[in-house]
């Protein structure tokens, strides 16, 4: 049953990954933000496995309204945002990153938008991408550019995972098999009502990104792999064309040994060969990343591992 006088009106889910060197600010500036809004607040940090000393720093701190998860080993943002949806308790729920970022001054102008304009999600969407390095500006671009051209979604550039979302939303997120969703492509397919608030991101307060490389491959992969499968077909249709210009050559050849002047020559013929093997290899490579998602799916295993959970309240969710 839900107690409602204890419900916190704003949650707050925050991931963080070896944050130690931003976590004291970060908590500094969220907090001087949240007190000063007229509302009952709680404020989840999903610690993803951090083998620093953040938990440590997030210990200390004295923030009665303030929950730490822990997970047991590194499972990734996405995974951390999943737990947090899934343990938030608001009725609005606030989604943002833990290196300064995303500025927490935001939060009351997503919480206005929401409330006057009665939408049910309200993106925060960078204006301007000027702070951000030549590597993730491009790599920003080309994810929201492919994205957009391969689901059809209507998907604010650059609006990543500093959002709100409404109560209605986490209920439909939490009938969802905790998995590896990808809340920037998720949430825009739902069809809620949404408004966008504009930011200018600041370079990150310390340390560098927790987003490697690999992790910037793996999101890339679950989006595509999650929300389309339109490079099944693509593959079908180049797989086709490539036949076609087989035949032609084919016809070629034959014509010009009837001709009595048969081409020879190994080098386009190896080129050849190896352009159809590059092209075979990543096929097969599209259609095992559907097969992996659905053996992933099917074995079902944990995303993540809650380690340790500090400050939960007695309140069962909905
Ligand atoms: N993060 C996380 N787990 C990870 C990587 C990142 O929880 O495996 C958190 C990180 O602490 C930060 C947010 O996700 O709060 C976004 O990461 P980051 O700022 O490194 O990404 P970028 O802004 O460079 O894209
Ligand atoms: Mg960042």
């Amino acid at each position: 049953m839900t107690d409602f006088h204890t419900r916190p009106f704003l949650s707050v889910v925050v991931p963080m990954y070896n944050e130690a060197d931003s976590i004291v600010e970060f908590v500094t500036q969220l907090r001087s933000v949240l007190d000063e809004l007229n509302c009952t607040y709680e404020v989840l940090f999903v610690d993803d496995g951090s083998t620093d000393s953040s938990v440590v720093s997030l210990q200390n701190i004295d923030w009665p309204q303030a929950r730490v998860i822990s997970f047991l080993v590194n499972a990734g943002h996405m995974a951390a945002l999943d737990a947090g949806y899934r343990e938030a308790l608001g009725e609005y729920v606030v989604s943002l990153d833990s290196d300064l970022q995303h500025p927490p001054s935001m939060i009351p102008a997503m919480l206005d938008r929401a409330k006057q304009q009665g939408v049910d999600v309200v993106y925060a969407a960078r204006a301007t991408r000027e702070n951000d390095g030549f590597f993730k500006r491009v790599s920003a671009l080309a994810y929201y550019r492919t994205m957009r051209a391969l689901t059809g979604l209507n998907l604010e550039s650059s609006a990543a995972d500093f959002r709100l979302v409404s109560h209605r939303v986490i209920r439909v997120l939490r009938e969802l098999p905790p998995g590896r969703q990808v809340f920037r492509l998720l949430i825009p397919s739902l069809g809620f009502s949404s408004a966008t608030v504009l930011y200018t991101a600041s370079p990150r307060f310390a340390g560098k990104t927790k987003y490697t490389v690999l992790k910037m491959v793996n999101l890339s992969a679950d989006s595509i792999v999650g929300f389309t499968t339109k490079p099944l077909t693509i593959s079908i249709r180049l797989g086709l064309t490539v036949s076609l210009l087989a035949v032609l050559g084919f016809i070629y050849v034959l014509a010009t040994y009837f001709a009595g002047r048969a081409e020879t020559g190994w080098a386009s013929l190896l080129s050849t060969i190896l352009l159809m093997f590059g092209l075979l290899f990543i096929i097969l490579g599209i259609f095992g990343l559907y097969l992996g998602a659905i053996l992933r799916a099917s074995m079902a295993r944990p995303t993540y591992i809650i380690d340790s959970e500090r400050n939960r309240p007695e309140t069962s969710t909905t």
